[in-house]
């Protein structure tokens, strides 16, 4: 029960975040516009109302779609914005800390 429910939370955090960034490029500049908010809270009902319960995958992977058609396209279309733009968050931090590492690692090296 608490697994699924931090899976909830991790999900929920990163349609939020993707949400954010759709919002902010095609509605406005304040964290989320009315109807960006609303998503929100219906994609919230829908994940706490999953039937999959503990194992649910990614809604986007699911094969039931339970959103309603106008969210669905909604939601689709959110996530085909800011999903490769998200996808590029963790590779560049990924990046960050291997230069990061590298260059300690050469520092070492001179040191010796
Ligand atoms: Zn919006």
């Amino acid at each position: 029960m608490k697994q699924q429910k931090r899976n909830l939370q991790k999900e929920m955090d990163l349609v939020r975040e993707m949400l954010h960034l759709y919002c902010k490029k095609h509605h406005t500049d304040s964290p989320l516009c009315e109807d960006c908010e609303k998503l929100l809270t219906d994609i919230k009902i829908r994940n706490e109302r999953c039937p999959h319960g503990e194992n649910k995958p990614f809604c986007s992977l699911c094969e039931i779609h339970c959103y309603h058609p106008i969210t669905r396209e909604k939601v689709i279309r959110v996530m085909r914005y800011a999903g490769p733009r998200m996808l590029f968050f963790h590779p560049v931090m990924v990046l960050k800390h291997a230069f990061s590492t590298l260059i300690k690692k050469q520092e070492r090296l001179k040191n010796d």
